[in-house]
């Protein structure tokens, strides 16, 4: 069941305390310590991309010592100590600053196994290694905001724009019930279509359907009069990536009008109304440094989101980032088995992105700690025009077809997947 027990981890002052962190990250600005070389200032435009392109400013994926220590540190610091980080974490599901960032800037192969031993060791009391599968129903690719890295922005004219109508998605829904999904997930741009009448409706179609279903919405930014309409009406999850935890980061992927502040209250508003939440960021984001990867860290740690989606990010070919390079396979593994290790009970999807970057980066997820997948229900005819990032996969898989193949690749790891509504427990 999902618990309030976390409900007032401190997070009422969270966005001042990660502000306040952002500050102190700023103040290190000139020493050349916290930021990546060569970073431009101020807002991301499209010109900057082609430049930062060769600049790559963002490459923390591949130069693991790039942002945050000098050449020599991370090789300096011995396996030994950073071992016993990794125990530690594992113990305490907290670690000081500069241990995060050593754990971070300092992994290797051997450390990255330890981890993810240590990361199923703390699923298994919880979860063992049932897989509890969502049933993802994207509904409209239609979306009025511009973020910077999304293949669906505003401005990307070359997407073939649709929305599904109620019917459709609740028949959807129902395919996805007699599949075996105890979960659907509405997902979709904020289309202004989906007031909170028409929501509202569509969500009390599916639970009166589905009644043993969790109805998540994924439908972004709204208002908390919006999230409680949405809550009554059925829905008990949402999931809205905050993206990254520190304020300048978020405005260097995001349009002017876009408000981390705004976010954050979304989380809060949607924690307090009872839904269970779900976080989020994008692994190797442009301009992520080692110092973001600690406040996301930290952000996990107090705010104890019910589910977490991390995955690499992957330049879409018709936004400003075309040219940015992708986050690694091998990072977000990392980070998935140190944020099972914050905390344990948190309900941690392999992201279709994942699997994209990886033919089995999905299965090498579940080794590292994940416990969640998110096939498409999605009519076939549209799902290449959810496109995200490039090649995203499993465009065109029946979701019969689909389920039978995670279930499979599951199997081959080790790990079941279930029919089962999965819960945070
Ligand atoms: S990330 Fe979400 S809110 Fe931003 S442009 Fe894409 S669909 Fe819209």
């Amino acid at each position: 069941m999902y618990s309030h027990a976390t409900k007032d981890t401190g997070f009422s002052n969270l966005a001042d305390r990660l502000g306040n962190q952002a500050v102190r990250n700023d103040a290190t600005k000139g020493t050349g310590a916290h930021e990546p070389v060569d970073r431009p200032k101020g807002r991301a435009l499209p010109s900057d991309a082609t430049n930062r392109a060769t600049a790559s400013p963002t490459a923390i994926s591949n130069h693991t010592s790039r942002s945050n220590t000098t050449p020599g540190e991370a090789a300096s610091t011995s396996t030994t100590r950073l071992g016993a980080l990794a125990e530690k974490l594992a113990r305490e599901h907290t670690l000081a600053d500069d241990e995060y960032r050593a754990l971070i800037s300092g992994r290797t192969p051997e450390l990255a196994k330890r981890l993810a031993e240590l990361a199923r060791v703390a699923r298994e009391p919880i979860y063992g290694t049932r897989v509890f599968t969502r049933g993802l129903i994207e509904i409209s690719n239609i979306c009025k905001n511009d973020c910077l890295y999304c293949g669906i922005r505003r401005s990307n004219h070359n997407v073939k724009r649709y929305r599904l109508e109620p019917e459709t998605i609740v028949a959807c829904a129902r395919e996805g019930h007699e599949l075996g999904f105890r979960t659907i997930v509405l997902q979709g741009g904020e289309d202004g279509f989906y007031t909170d009448e028409v929501l509202a409706g569509i969500v009390e179609q599916i639970a009166a359907a589905c009644p043993d279903s969790a109805i998540t919405l994924s439908m972004g930014e709204r208002s908390r009069t919006s999230y409680k309409r949405l809550f009554d009406a059925g829905a008990t999850r949402y999931l809205l990536r905050h993206e990254t935890a520190t304020p300048q980061h978020y405005e260097q992927l995001h349009p002017a009008n876009m408000r981390w502040e705004r976010r954050m209250q979304c989380l809060r508003d949607l924690r307090e109304i009872g839904y269970q939440v779900g976080a989020g960021f994008m692994v190797g984001s442009p301009y992520q440094t080692i110092d973001h990867l600690v406040a996301e860290m930290r952000f996990i740690e107090r705010f104890k989101p019910e589910m977490c989606g991390i995955g690499p990010f992957i330049p879409h070919h018709d936004t400003p980032f075309a040219h940015e390079p992708a986050g690694t396979l091998e990072l977000t593994l990392y980070l998935l088995s140190m944020i099972r290790l914050i905390h344990p009970h948190v309900l941690l999807p392999a992201t279709t992105a994942l699997g994209t970057i990886d033919p089995r980066g999905r299965e090498k997820g579940m080794l590292a700690g994940a416990n969640v997948v998110m096939p498409n229900l999605s009519p076939i005819a549209v799902r290449k025009n959810y496109e995200l990032y490039d090649n995203k996969i499993c465009m065109g898989e029946e979701s019969a077809i689909c389920r039978g193949c995670l279930a499979r690749r599951m199997a081959s790891v080790g790990h079941e997947l279930v029919v089962d509504r999965g819960d945070f427990r």
